[in-house]
C-alpha cells in the first residue's frame, strides 16, 4: 500500500469505514414544534453530504447516518410527520409506535418553555411500556435563565432531562454523550445466525400487492406456525413461521395486518412502517402486483430496500390473473421502470393459488448468500488487475486514474473500497459493479463500492 502513495493507517481507516456492519437507530421523536427538525440537522450537521453519496436518495427518506465521538448510528427523522392530517395525537403517537418498534433508543424532545402536556405525558407512558432506552432532551433552553424549566422535567419520570438549545447548539454535546451510553454497541437485532436466531424477513410492497394474502397462504396452509422458540423472546409485531422446514421471523407482521386506513397521510405512514420493517430485516421480499403497472410507489420501495443495504427478493403476485398481453407488458416494465433490482432473484406468485410458494425460500436463501458472500483479497486483486489491464479507465486531462487495489471491507452487504491513483467516473464504477457481480454473483444483494483517490 505504501508504494502506491496510501498510508497504511489511511488504507485501515478506509476498510474500518466502508466496512461497518448494521448501524445502532436512534429515533428523534416529540410534539410538533418542539424542535425535533432542528436538533436532526444539528446532530447530521455537514456531515450528511458527505456521508450519502449514493445515487437515488428520495425525499421519502426518513433515516439519516450519523457520528457522535467516533462512533456512527442512524438517526430517524419523524419530524415530516403529517400532523395535520394525524392530528398531533395520534401523530404524536405513531411516532411513538414507530420508534418504539425500530429504534434502538429513543431521543424525547420536550419545548422545556412550554413544559409537559397531557400530550407528552400519553407518549411517556407508550415509552415506558416498551422499554427502549430514553435521553430526554428538554429544548429550547437557550440560556442559564432555561435550566429551571429543564428541571421541572424530572416530573416526567424518564430521568434527567437534558437541558439543550436544538437552535444554537448549547447543550447538544452533553445530551449526544447521553445518547452513546443509552445506545447498544451494535443492534439488539444482530445481524445472520451468529446469535442463533431465525433469519429475519421483511415482506414489504405497496398496499393491496397482496402482503396480508401471502403471509396468510405462508402462514396458515401446510405450514407450522411456530408461537414460541425455546431460548427466543418473541417480539410481539414479529411472527415466527415455519417454511421449507425452516424457521423464519417475518418481521413487522402486525403492520401488515393492521390495516391502516387514512384517506391522506395513509403514504408517509405506509413508507414509514416499510423502513422500520426494512431496517429489522435481513432480506426483503418485495411485493409487486403483477396485474398493474408498476408505479413510482413500487421504485420507491424498492430503492428503499436498495439503500438500507438488504439482501433482496422480488415477488411478482396475482399470477393467477395475466393474460398474454399483460406478461409481455409486465417484462418490459420490469426492465426499464425496476433495472435497479435486475440483480435480485425473482418468483412469480400467487397468494391467491399458492403457485410456485414453494419457490420462495430458495430464492430467499439465494439473496442471503449473495448478501453473505466474502470474496478473498487475492482473488479480488487478480481480478481487478485483469480489468484494469483489458479495459482502462478512459484518459482525462492527459491524465489516466487506474485502480490500484482493493479489497472487501464487509458483507450483507458486500462493501468494497477500491484505491485508486484519481477520480474514477460514475460510468466505470457501474462498469466495475457489472463486472464484479459477472464475476463473484452477489445474486439479490445490493454491493457498495467506495473509491479512495490517492492524495
Ligand atoms: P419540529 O416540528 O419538532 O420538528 O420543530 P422544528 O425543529 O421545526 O422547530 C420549531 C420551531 O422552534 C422553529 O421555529 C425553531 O426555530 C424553533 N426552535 C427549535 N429549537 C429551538 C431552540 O433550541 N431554541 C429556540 N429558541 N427555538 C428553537
Ligand atoms: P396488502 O394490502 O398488500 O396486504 O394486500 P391484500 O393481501 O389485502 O390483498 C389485496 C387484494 O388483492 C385482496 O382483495 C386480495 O384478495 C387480492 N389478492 C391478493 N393476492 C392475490 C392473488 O395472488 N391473486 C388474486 N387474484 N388476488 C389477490
Amino acid at each position: 500500500a505504501a508504494e502506491e502513495g496510501f498510508d497504511v493507517e489511511d488504507v485501515e481507516g478506509a476498510i474500518e469505514e466502508a466496512g461497518h456492519g448494521p448501524l445502532p437507530v436512534l429515533a428523534v421523536i416529540g410534539r410538533p414544534n418542539v424542535g425535533k427538525s432542528t436538533l436532526v440537522n444539528r446532530i447530521i450537521g455537514r456531515r450528511e453530504a458527505v456521508v450519502e453519496d449514493r445515487p437515488g436518495v428520495t425525499r421519502d427518506r426518513v433515516t439519516y447516518e450519523a457520528e457522535w465521538s467516533g462512533r456512527r448510528f442512524k438517526l430517524v427523522d419523524t419530524g415530516g410527520w403529517e400532523q395535520d392530517v394525524l392530528g398531533i395525537d395520534a401523530s404524536v403517537a405513531a411516532q411513538a409506535e414507530y420508534a418504539i418498534e425500530a429504534a434502538d433508543a429513543v431521543v424525547f424532545v420536550v419545548d422545556a418553555t412550554v413544559g409537559a402536556t397531557d400530550t407528552d405525558e400519553a407518549v411517556v407512558r407508550l415509552l415506558r411500556k416498551a422499554g427502549k432506552p430514553v435521553v430526554l432532551c428538554a429544548n429550547k433552553v437557550d440560556g442559564p435563565s432555561g435550566e429551571a424549566d429543564a428541571t421541572a422535567l424530572w416530573a416526567l419520570g424518564l430521568g434527567e432531562p437534558h437541558p439543550v438549545s436544538a437552535l444554537h447548539g448549547r447543550g447538544t454535546g452533553d445530551m449526544l454523550d447521553a445518547v452513546l451510553e443509552a445506545l447498544p454497541e451494535a443492534p439488539e437485532q444482530t445481524f445472520g445466525t451468529a446469535i442463533g436466531g431465525p433469519r429475519r424477513i421483511a415482506l414489504i410492497g405497496r398496499p393491496n400487492v397482496g402482503k396480508s394474502s401471502l403471509l396468510n397462504k405462508v402462514a396458515n396452509e401446510d405450514r407450522v406456525v411456530v408461537n414460541e422458540m425455546a431460548g427466543t423472546t418473541r417480539d410481539p409485531v414479529d411472527e415466527l413461521i415455519e417454511l421449507g422446514g425452516v424457521v423464519w421471523k417475518f418481521v413487522d407482521t402486525a403492520g401488515i395486518r393492521k390495516r391502516v386506513h387514512l384517506q391522506q397521510g395513509a403514504d408517509y405512514y405506509a413508507s414509514l412502517r416499510t423502513a422500520a420493517a426494512v431496517e429489522k430485516a435481513e432480506v426483503a421480499v418485495i411485493l409487486i402486483d403483477a396485474s398493474e403497472s408498476i408505479s413510482v410507489q413500487d421504485q420507491r420501495i424498492v430503492t428503499m430496500a436498495v439503500e438500507a443495504g438488504r439482501a433482496i427478493v422480488m415477488a411478482y403476485n396475482k399470477w393467477d390473473t395475466l393474460d398474454e398481453e399483460r406478461r409481455y407488458y409486465l417484462e418490459r416494465e420490469i426492465e426499464t421502470e425496476l433495472a435497479q433490482v435486475a440483480w435480485a432473484p425473482r418468483v412469480n406468485v400467487s397468494a391467491a393459488t399458492g403457485r410456485h410458494m414453494e419457490k420462495l425460500v430458495p430464492a430467499i436463501e439465494t439473496a442471503l448468500a449473495g448478501w453473505e458472500t466474502r470474496v478473498p483479497t487475492g482473488r479480488l486483486n487478480a481480478f481487478l488487475g485483469e480489468i484494469v489491464a483489458s479495459h482502462p479507465h478512459p484518459v482525462r486531462g492527459g491524465k489516466q486514474p487506474r485502480i490500484l487495489f482493493g479489497t472487501q471491507a464487509g458483507t450483507k452487504p458486500p462493501r468494497f473500497v477500491f484505491f485508486a491513483s484519481g477520480f474514477i467516473e460514475a460510468g466505470y464504477r457501474r462498469f466495475l459493479e457489472r463486472r464484479l457481480r459477472e464475476e463473484f454473483g452477489f445474486e439479490g444483494t445490493p454491493i457498495h463500492i467506495s473509491v479512495r483517490v490517492r492524495e
